[in-house]
């Protein structure tokens, strides 16, 4: 995603806050990128994991053009038929309760953090003001979301944040040391992929849980990144049988279009009256649509068993590609690969080859391409990263 080495542009009016890997895609279509000059690229990235259907898929054009020509916004202050009919689809894949919608993870993390917050205040009259999250994790950059998320160099500048007790990931005996019943809510990614793809150990969530219900405090699965069929099931945290009291998604989830949302179990979400939260574009009519169409194919038929077999088909060839130097994490189609130098030289090499791949932290390749690919496609994506590896030894 971000090459180091890109010198600010001096005629640009844009600030200078990313830095981009130097190339401009203009054209995609399935698991293809085009760049201004007509090259073709497999892409690995998938827009950070957010292009569930590739681009430019059928169904999602036909479905947002559809929506274009018909209706793209009216707000919150109207009945929203699109919330409905996405929230239908999505709470009966997850757990019992009801959904709020916004535009990004964030957002997301924000509107968990204030249920967190009402959770603690009004239904525990203030005796519940801790929270507790994760070293190594990433909930966002709004100040909310920033103050849960443990890396230094992104929250620093930033302080005063609220105030949250971090623990190491996976290590169940410091959480149960760190909790009490001053705790309000325990935020968690089931798969950190920010930090270098770490997955929790087996069998952590559910310790997790088990100290939350014990204390009372929420627990907060933040599946922005794991959600919507990325790990082969439909949420990440299904793999370990637990239910949250509080998940938040987004990135997958409008295969593009921005959208996020968060699903509260009843009780939680009976706790946000009016007037309490709100946001202007938050699922708005376009953003459901979309969201409705990757949920309608992300539930089809073979769908995530696809996702399960590329994954493991990724896996076994990027195994034969790094040898057992390399640690090799993930699940289904979000994995990393520990590298042992700064990876933008194996990006770069790897677009020499026709092919787009993202980082994470700790020098961490992450390959997490769109949901549809096929197992020629695979193939094509190991063929030219071993291309790019050979290439930069
Ligand atoms: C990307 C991400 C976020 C932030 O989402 P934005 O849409 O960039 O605000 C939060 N949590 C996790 C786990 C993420 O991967």
């Amino acid at each position: 995603m971000n090459s180091p080495t890109t010198p600010p542009s001096p005629q640009s009016f844009l600030i200078q806050n990313y830095r981009r890997q130097d190339v401009s895609f203009v054209r995609g279509d399935g698991c293809y990128l085009y760049d201004d000059a007509g090259r073709r690229y497999l892409d690995a990235f998938a827009g950070v994991a957010v292009c569930t259907l590739g681009h430019a898929h059928p169904k999602l054009v036909e479905a947002l053009s559809r929506q274009v020509a018909t209706l793209i916004h009216t707000s919150n202050h109207f009945e929203q038929l699109g919330q409905e009919e996405l929230a239908a689809r999505i709470v009966p894949e997850a757990f019992a309760g009801r959904m709020l919608f916004c535009n990004s993870g964030t957002e997301a993390n924000e509107a968990a953090y204030k249920l967190v917050r009402l959770w603690g205040n009004v239904a525990h009259e203030g005796r519940k003001r801790r929270i507790i999250s994760f070293e190594g994790g990433f909930h966002g950059r709004t100040l909310g979301a920033l103050s849960i998320t443990h890396t230094p160099s992104y929250r620093t500048p930033f302080e005063p944040l609220p105030s949250t007790d971090f623990v190491p990931f996976g290590d169940v005996d410091a959480l149960a040391a760190a909790m009490g019943d001053d705790v309000a809510g325990v935020f968690i990614e089931p798969i950190q992929g920010e930090s270098g793809v770490h997955v929790a150990p087996p069998g952590f969530l559910t310790r997790v849980r088990e100290l939350c219900t014990r204390h009372r405090a929420l627990l907060v699965v933040d599946e922005i990144q794991t959600g919507l069929g990325r790990t082969g099931r439909m949420f990440c945290h299904q793999h370990e049988g637990i239910t949250p009291d509080v998940m938040t998604l987004a990135k997958g989830l409008g295969g593009g279009v921005p959208i996020g949302a968060v699903l509260a179990t009843e009780p939680v979400a009976a706790l946000l009256k009016p007037g309490l939260h709100g946001t202007t574009f938050g699922g708005n009519p376009l953003a459901c649509a979309a969201g409705l169409t990757v949920m309608k194919e992300v539930t089809s038929s073979g769908f995530l068993g696809n996702v399960v077999e590329r994954g493991h088909q990724l896996l076994e060839g990027l195994r034969r590609i790094f040898g057992p130097t390399h640690e090799l994490r993930g699940m289904g189609l979000l994995v990393g690969v520990q590298l042992q130098r700064e990876p933008s030289e194996l990006v770069k090499a790897a677009r020499a080859e026709g092919l787009v791949v993202g980082v994470a932290g700790h020098n961490t390749l992450r390959i997490a391409p769109s949901l549809i690919i096929t197992a020629a496609q695979v193939d094509e994506l190991l063929e030219k990263l071993a291309a790019a590896h050979r290439a930069q030894r």
